[in-house]
This record gives C-alpha cells, structure tokens and sequence, in this order.
C-alpha cells in the first residue's frame, strides 16, 4: 500500500523527547521557545508564538487583531473547516470568496466585491503548498486598509521571489502529523509585528500578562517542550523534505496523461504539501476506487466547500453559488507525494493512473 500521507520520525525526534522526559520540564519551556525562535527565522520573520495546534493559532492569531463579533473576515470556501471555523469562534462572519481554479487559491479578481464597511481581514489560504496571489491580495489589503492573516497551516517554507508564507501578513501554521513537518500536534503564529506577537502570547496563556492577574480572556492554548522537541527535530529537516516533495512532483507531472496536474506560476516556490491533480469528465471517482484496488491510497481534499457545509447552510444559513469552488470538489484529487516514496512507488502512481485514463 502506497499511503497518501507519512510522518518521517527519525533518531533525531525519539532522541530529543527522551531528553524532554529526563528534563523534568515538561510544559511549555525552553524547547517551545527555541523551536520559536528556529521557526521564526525559517520564515524570515521576527517573532514566532507556539500554540496547541494549526487551529488554536488561526483563532489566537484573529483574536490578537481585536477582530471580533461584528466583523467580517474574508477567506476561501475551497479549504479544511479549520480556516472558517476559527473566524466563527471569535464572533465574527466568514465571507467566502470563489476560487482561481488553475491555483484553487482565492481569487483576487472578486475580492473587492467582498469588501463592506464591517470587512477587517482577509485570511487567503495558500492551499496544498503554493502561495496565494500575495502581490494582488496585499495589494487589495493596503488600500483598504485591511489585516491579512495568512492560513499557511499547508505551507511550511513556501515562497514568493524568496519571500515565504508566514511572513506577508500574520502567519498560522498546523503542525499535524500529514504536515509537511509536525510535532504530533501543535501550531505556530508568525509576525513581524511586536505588539501583535504579545498579544498572540498573553491569549495563549489566559489572558495573564502578570503571573495570576487576568485583565483579558484567554485560552490554554499551550505547546508542550514534548512537542516542541519532536518540531525542532523535524525543522531541521524541512528543506530536504521540501525539496524531496517537489522532485516527486516533477517527476508525476513530466508523466502523468490524460489528467490536469498541479499548476505552478513564475516565480513561486511550491512545497506540495498535496500533489492534486483534477479529473474532469465525471471520472474523478472512478479513478479514485481504481488507485485504492491497486494499493495506492489518494485524497479528496475537499469533497465539500465549506459554504455547502451542512453546519454553515442549516445553523448559519450560507447559501451562495461559488462556480470555482464546486467544480473543484467534483474534480480534484490528491496523490502520495510525501518524501518517503520510493521511484518504484512513483512508477507505479504514474502507470497506473496512465493505463486507466488510457482505457476510460
Ligand atoms: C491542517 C489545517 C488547519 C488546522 O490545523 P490543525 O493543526 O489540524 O488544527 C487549518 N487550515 C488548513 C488549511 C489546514 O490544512
């Protein structure tokens, strides 16, 4: 079985929680702020702050903007539930905005339409490892004078002319297991911005700027030194893996027929966090069930736009036409790609999806 998704756990990692456990310092500690401060310079930022995962950092990450009930937050309906659902913990309202569909990233084209006067964020996705259209986006934000916070939970190390994610706005990162680096569970927000980055810290650690007095509500949204460790262990190796996941890439896409594979503009560094090709003509499922018969295992992400989503159509009463973002459910469909693969895996991905494209 060729698995869709592999954690690479090495000496390394094993090595350093080991030391975790002899410490006696088992909570956030030293380890969090060191693997702070790795991942801060990875994404050429100041400051970096630890969460307990990909979401707690979307969520303190608006929270420390002040952004809140009565605001809007514009962000993609083509993503995890993760990037709307944090906008709804604060109280305010996610505004979908359709998709470009050679990127399945948020189309700048129809941002402007989005805006109103309640609008105080927009939070571009940069699905599958590319980078939203920053220029266009950041562009759009200045003018009217908007927060961008970048949901860049699948973007570890991706760039845009040498510039990465996590550094155009203020960054969120998930550090899940199927992440193209994880510690188990954990998050990261990034910023440039002192004040910012206090606030992501005071909200992580209940609202307490002085030990034990609480002038503001907050969350135990903590990283462990435990999980610190394995993602310090794990940053090391983000460049090789990176690099390792783009060549796989390459190779597929130089192979693959018969199906649309992945789009990279100039001058964007993609990390494939998810090799996603589209199939069209009705025979993404077909193709899907024939990969799974010859043991390579795939992914649909995401069978559902999240304006489609039950929770947002029944409770929230969403009910909005978003082209782009529909077709792409019905079409996409995400290969192994993970650094883990060997050549025979990615000959086996190739013909097999060739001899059945060929026959369909
Ligand atoms: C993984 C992911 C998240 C959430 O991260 P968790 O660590 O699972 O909480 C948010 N947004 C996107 C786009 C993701 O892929």
């Amino acid at each position: 079985m060729i698995s869709i998704a592999k954690p690479l756990i090495g000496d390394e990692e094993k090595q350093a929680v080991l030391e975790v456990l002899d410490s006696g310092m088992l909570a956030q500690g030293p380890r969090v702020k060191a693997f702070e401060e790795a991942f801060a310079a990875m994404c050429g930022v100041q400051y970096a702050i630890a969460t307990s995962s990909g979401t707690t950092a979307l969520h303190v990450a608006l929270l420390a903007h002040g952004i809140g009930p009565g605001d809007e937050v514009i962000t993609s309906p083509f993503t995890f539930i993760a990037s709307a659902n944090s906008i709804l913990f604060t109280g305010a309202k996610p505004v979908f905005v359709d998709i470009d569909p050679a990127t399945f990233n948020l189309d700048p084209a129809l941002l402007e339409a989005a805006i109103t006067p309640h609008t105080k964020a927009i939070m571009p996705v940069h699905l599958f490892g590319l980078l939203a259209d920053m220029d266009a986006i950041q562009g759009i934000a200045d003018k009217h004078g908007l927060v961008i916070i970048e949901d860049a939970c699948q973007s570890h190390g991706a760039g845009l002319r040498g510039k990465r994610a996590g550094a155009f706005g203020t960054g969120t990162f998930s550090l899940y297991p199927t992440k193209n680096i994880t510690s188990a569970e954990g998050g990261m927000i990034t910023t440039d911005d002192g004040r910012i980055a206090e606030n992501c810290q005071v909200i992580r650690q209940h609202g307490m700027r002085r030990r034990y007095y609480h002038d503001e509500l907050g969350f135990n949204f903590r990283m462990t030194d435990i999980h610190a460790a394995i993602g310090l262990a794990q940053l090391q190796k983000l460049e090789r893996f990176n690099a390792q996941r783009r060549a796989n890439a390459q190779f597929m896409s130089a192979h693959l027929r018969g199906v649309t594979v992945p789009y990279v503009p100039e001058g964007y560094t993609h990390v494939f966090h998810q090799y996603t090709i589209r199939v069209g003509g009705g025979k993404r499922d077909a193709l899907l069930e024939h990969l799974k018969v010859n043991g390579i295992g795939t992914g649909v992400y995401y069978p559902v736009p999240i304006h489609q989503q039950t929770y947002y159509t029944q409770a929230l009463g969403y009910h909005q036409t978003l082209p782009e973002a529909e077709k792409a459910a019905e079409e996409v469909l995400s290969l192994p790609v993970h650094p883990a693969l060997s050549q025979d895996d990615l000959n086996t991905i190739v013909n097999t999806i060739n001899a059945f494209m060929e026959a369909a």
